[in-house]
């Protein structure tokens, strides 16, 4: 089978990432979830309108598997699945070159560039010397194999899946001299609950995993037994649907951080609930310090805005008046019709509504 080359730009993107640019490794993981969900969100709306698809919201989930002794490690989705071209087109070049320049003109600045740019996906290579993905696009029969050890180029192959979905498989790197926990934890199962308790709580389908516990053998009083069960790692409820009364600083604060990609705590936060004309939560952050571009004309003022926990915008500058163009925060409406374009959610009457009632 011929191997075919990353494009130019990509091997020179993925050089520096998987060498340089990103210390901070374990964020393969949310990466790797938010990549399932998304394709999982894109088999859901489909199911609502296409009673063929056979999927109910409950059916869906992401499932991470880890053979420690083969060093594998998989995370599995249900979701849509991508095609041969699909396959070529998404994990065959990284992003646009625009990820490239941005991070030779900010050398010092520390930004999450993987989350940014689009090219999550390549951030597995941070920990595997091989990643296999094998998928099966909604619709199709074939399924098909794309494999690679990294900057050399991948191989695609038709391979055999039952059932529709992604599974992204891979093969941990060995651990350093140095470090000899390096890679290993990520084939453990308390270092990969807490990855995802960390960044992808809110993710909306059920993150799952086989967990084990440890309990007291019946008619014993000492001696202990373990049995392990698939449970839902992830508590799904975003942080702004949760009542006040559940929540303490250390909470607001820690989302804002994850979310916002700060190092430091918000000097204040304001979480409002409306109810009547406009319904919606919001959830506004005033940082601690000026953002790097702040005082560029690049830089963009704005609140996400979603519709019932799905990201629909994500910065709206509509909801926030120039003069606290500093605010970082969030907006959840259910009254936005998710069929609306960008444009034309602009204006949006219940966006006016909103806008003025806090
Ligand atoms: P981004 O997700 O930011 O667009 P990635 O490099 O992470 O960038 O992924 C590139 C593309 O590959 C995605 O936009 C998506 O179309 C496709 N993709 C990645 N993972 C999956 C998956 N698990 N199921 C279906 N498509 C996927």
């Amino acid at each position: 089978m011929a191997k075919k080359e990353f494009q130019a730009e990509s091997k020179k993107l993925m050089d520096m990432m998987i060498n340089s640019i990103y210390t901070n490794k374990e964020i393969f993981l949310r990466e790797l979830i938010s990549n399932a969900s998304d394709a999982i969100d894109k088999l859901y709306y489909k199911s609502l309108t296409d009673a063929s698809v056979g999927m109910n919201k409950g059916d869906f989930r992401i499932l991470i598997t880890r053979d420690k002794e083969n060093r594998i490690l998989t995370v599995e989705d249900n979701g849509i699945g991508m095609t041969k071209e699909e396959l070529e087109q998404n994990l065959g070049t990284i992003a646009h070159s625009g990820s490239l320049d941005f991070k030779k003109d900010n050398k010092d600045e520390n930004i999450d560039i993987i989350g940014q740019f689009g090219v999550g996906f390549y951030s597995a290579f941070m920990v595997a010397d091989e990643i296999t993905v094998i998928t099966k696009k909604y619709g199709e029969d074939q399924a098909w194999k794309w494999q690679s050890t990294g900057v050399d180029g991948y191989t695609i192959e038709p391979c055999e899946k039952d059932t529709v979905g992604t599974d992204i498989i891979m093969h941990i790197k060995p651990d350093t001299e140095e470090e000899k926990d390096e890679y290993s934890q990520y084939l453990r199962e308390y270092p990969l609950y807490k990855l995802v308790k960390k960044y992808s709580d809110y993710i909306r389908y059920p993150i799952r995993m086989e967990v084990s516990h440890q309990h007291l053998k019946e008619g014993t009083e000492n001696e202990y037994e373990t049995h392990t069960e698939i449970e839902t790692l992830n508590s799904m409820v975003p942080i702004w649907n949760k009542s006040k009364s559940e929540l303490k600083d250390e909470d607001y604060n820690q989302f804002y951080k994850e979310k916002f990609f700060d190092y430091d705590d918000p000097i204040a936060h304001i979480h409002t609930k409306a109810e009547g004309t406009a319904t919606y939560n919001a959830l506004m952050y005033i940082p601690s310090k000026a953002p790097f571009d702040y005082y560029s004309k690049d830089y963009e003022k704005g609140l996400q805005l979603y519709s019932n926990g799905v990201l629909i915008m994500d910065k709206c500058p509509d909801l926030l008046p120039d003069y606290f163009s500093f605010v970082k925060g969030l907006v959840d409406s259910a009254d936005l019709s998710l069929n609306i374009s960008r444009e034309m959610l602009q204006h949006d009457r219940q966006l006016k509504i909103i806008a003025v009632s806090y």
